[in-house]
């Protein structure tokens, strides 16, 4: 059976902080909003844009003038101050060689999430690139996984996510996707540990081997085999 993989892009395969914290910045202040404190800009890298903006107090109707400001920063150069996490390349390649279907699913829009790709050198191990609209009306991480299945036409029972927040582990959870977690982006360990993942993994290296696992059949999908041993998808937090 095919498998297949779906992968959020901030956090996982990149660290784009250096730039989103800027494009942040340039927002905030464009709707009058100054001196957030570094942690909660960071905090919301993952979240769809537009719902972060609310929760660092942009009022609902400033909310599209501070996302044009947001993108006029991050295409004007954000966008590429951001860097590949190293050994996620040779995870690719292994993957691919090993016969996996490779996809990314963002909450960040598709058109960013392509140039980001092909600027790295990346966009060559994916089939698809799956990621919001401009407009929003796609957004969330359940919404973008179900588009991302239904254009690779893989059941979920033979897909993995691979993600670094909760909305990773949570919106797959909502397509019957299991989810392995990486510690290396913006996720705190116990807000990925009460999502129910199906395994943290601290290395690229360790990504790699769980898996490869699941894809023998192990912990977390393949023929035979289920999510922590009990042929579920993950439990769904906070529904
Ligand atoms: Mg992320």
């Amino acid at each position: 059976m095919t498998r297949y993989c779906l992968f959020d892009l901030d956090g996982t395969l990149t660290d784009p902080e250096t730039g989103i914290v800027a494009s942040l910045r340039h927002a905030l202040s464009a709707v009058g909003i100054a001196e957030v404190e570094h942690g909660r800009l960071r905090s919301m890298i993952g979240p769809p844009l537009q719902d972060g903006l609310l929760r660092l107090g942009v009022p609902r109707d400033r909310v599209a003038d501070a996302i044009d400001a947001y993108r006029e920063r991050f295409t004007a150069g954000g966008m590429f101050e951001n860097e590949v996490i190293p050994g996620i390349p040779a995870v690719l390649e292994a993957l691919v060689d090993g016969g996996w279907t490779l996809a990314v699913a963002t909450s960040k829009p598709a058109v960013f999430a392509a140039r980001i790709l092909d600027h790295f050198g990346l966009d060559g191990y994916f089939t698809y690139v799956g990621g919001a609209t401009l407009d929003g009306s796609r957004r969330h991480k359940a919404d973008v996984v179900r588009h991302a299945l239904a254009v690779l036409a893989a059941p979920p029972e033979a897909a993995v996510m691979v993600g670094d927040r909760l909305e990773d582990v949570a919106g797959a959870a909502a397509c019957g996707v299991p989810c392995v977690a990486v510690t290396w982006g913006f996720g705190e360990a116990a807000e990925l540990e009460a999502a129910g993942v199906v395994a943290m993994v601290d290395t690229p290296a360790r990504l790699l081997d769980v898996l490869s696992q699941t894809a023998a059949g192990g912990p977390g999908g393949g023929p035979g085999g289920g999510t922590a041993g009990n042929g579920r998808a993950p439990a769904r937090p906070g529904l």
